[in-house]
């Protein structure tokens, strides 16, 4: 039993695209209730269900609480853009790095689409910075967003930093919603 609907837009992402490996350190932001990271501890065996494959790491982050969960780690009340955030994740992640970045964060909607849009780009642009720090050569990030005029600054900020980066409007997202999301994949870490 997931914890919420939105569960079955990850699920049918990874049984496409196969981003979830068992082993894999995998860090879910906006993760309250927790569903994502309930089927993020399935598919990487963070809990170690089966004992004939490696075991992973998840680590949800949200504003929120978040109820426990077998097989991963919650930083409750944190904020994913706050730098501090990302300083905890180091040291929490085995060797302060992460295969896979999830994320379905979304701020509180004022209801003024345009403003919206332009808060949630934001807050995905700052998993960038997150990404530099935490995600490994080749790995990949899953964010939501909703589409509006910035949509095709986030996909070239992605593309700069990502080998491939794709527009996804899952099965189980409501038509009707701006609600998409960017795979991007084969992070290409930056030369300094
Ligand atoms: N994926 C979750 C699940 O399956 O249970 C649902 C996520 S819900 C759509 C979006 C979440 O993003 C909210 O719980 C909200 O508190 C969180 N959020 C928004 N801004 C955030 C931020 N700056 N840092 C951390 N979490 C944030």
């Amino acid at each position: 039993n997931f914890r919420c609907r939105s569960a079955f837009k990850l699920l049918e992402i990874d049984d496409k695209f196969r981003l979830l490996q068992p082993g894999y350190s995998v860090v879910d932001c906006g993760s309250a209730p927790g569903a994502w990271s309930q089927v993020a501890v399935q598919r990487i065996n963070s809990a170690g269900t089966d004992q004939g494959s490696p075991r992973g790491t998840v680590i949800g982050i949200d504003l929120l609480n978040i109820p426990p969960l077998d097989g991963a780690h919650f930083l409750s009340n944190h904020d994913v853009t706050d730098p501090a955030t990302h300083g905890k994740l180091q040291e929490l992640l085995p060797r302060g790095r992460a295969h896979v970045i999830l994320s379905d964060m979304a701020p509180n909607a004022s209801g003024f689409r345009d403003m919206d849009h332009e808060k949630l780009i934001t807050m995905c642009l700052s998993l960038i910075d997150l990404a530099e720090k935490i995600l490994l050569p080749g790995g990949s990030l899953l964010c939501k967003y909703w589409d509006g005029v910035l949509s095709h600054h986030l996909q070239e900020k992605l593309s700069s930093v990502f080998s491939s980066v794709r527009t996804i409007k899952p099965d189980a997202s409501r038509k009707d919603s701006a609600e998409r999301y960017f795979l991007a994949r084969m992070y290409k870490k930056r030369v300094k």
